[in-house]
């Protein structure tokens, strides 16, 4: 079967619900570490595995041989992630699966938020279990969903100066792990997966004032100023470093993916982000 972890978070329910527009319900299971949190999926007809990164005993059932399995990375920066998902590649290679397809980062992006990828796919790849690489770019959703404090105040403030990033929407990054699971191959591959079109902030604030009538600018900051900012805000110290780290790598264009990969894998053009901030204004 196809099994995805992180089932129940934002990109894994896109993954789930996409799968079965192309396979039976039966055939896929949904990992989960709270089942209450899944009924929704249990009610789409999917299986429900109930395992956490942090217990690896909890995954000695869960893959089966020949399985096609989806590690989400997981986000709890403070655990150790690349343990984490060392139990789920080693539970899979046990199982014997057919695939083990991992949500990276792209190769561009050297941010220290992009570590535990690299560690990851080194495990990953060292595994002997075929593998993809499904180097994720940047979701729209980061921005488009955090617009609150942006219309309050008239101001997209962030300390990327005038970098851009090409970022694509949570369905898109779905679209290409459900072409990879679905599909034949994307073995022992590596995707740079971003969105067709590269922006910058200046242009994200010009499209929102486009978009509310009112008058939004973009104020960059210094990344010191940015991580002020953040904890100010009550972002925890070491989070608020990860953001601004972030930040000075998309003005070092590190966040720009220009392979065309996500839209060949989903097999249209990625979702323009003029669209993701029309669906999140209207809430
Ligand atoms: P979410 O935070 O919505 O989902 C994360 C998923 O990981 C959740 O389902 C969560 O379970 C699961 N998870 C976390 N820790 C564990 C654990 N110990 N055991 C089992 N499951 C666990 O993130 P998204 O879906 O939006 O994105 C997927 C991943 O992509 C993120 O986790 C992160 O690694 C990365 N990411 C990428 C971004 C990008 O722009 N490309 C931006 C932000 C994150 P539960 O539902 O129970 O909480």
């Amino acid at each position: 079967s196809i099994v995805v972890t992180g089932a129940t978070g934002h990109l894994g329910r896109h993954v789930v619900r996409q799968l079965l527009d192309k396979v039976p319900a039966d055939q896929v299971t949904a990992v989960v570490r709270n089942r209450d949190k899944a009924a929704d999926l249990a009610d789409l007809g999917v299986r429900l595995a109930v395992a956490d990164y942090n217990a690896p005993e909890t995954f000695d059932s869960v893959f089966a041989a020949d399985d096609r399995v989806l590690l989400i990375s997981g986000n709890e920066f403070d655990k150790g992630r690349v343990r984490q998902h060392t139990v789920v590649i080693e539970a899979a290679k046990k199982a014997g699966v057919a695939l083990l397809a991992y949500t990276s980062a792209p190769s561009s992006l050297k941010a220290a938020l992009a570590d535990d990828h690299r560690a990851t796919e080194e495990v990953l790849v060292g595994s002997g279990v075929p593998y993809t690489l499904l180097r994720n770019g940047w979701y729209h959703e980061n921005y488009t969903e955090q617009l609150a404090p942006v219309l309050e105040h008239g101001a997209v403030v962030q300390a990327a100066g005038e970098g851009r990033i090409s970022s694509a929407s949570r369905a898109d990054y779905a679209a290409a792990a459900v072409a990879v699971l679905t599909g034949e191959g994307h073995e022992n591959t590596a995707y740079e997966l971003g969105g067709d079109e590269a922006w910058s902030f200046a242009e994200y604030a010009a499209e929102l004032s486009r978009q509310t009538g009112r008058e939004i600018t973009y104020n960059p900051v210094s990344v010191e100023d940015y991580t002020g900012i953040l904890t100010g805000a009550g972002v925890p110290g070491p989070l608020a470093d990860v953001f601004a780290g972030v930040d000075a790598a998309i003005g070092k264009g590190e966040l720009v993916v220009s392979t065309g990969d996500l839209s060949r894998l989903a097999g249209r053009p990625t979702t323009p982000l003029a669209e993701a901030v029309a669906v999140a204004l209207k809430g």
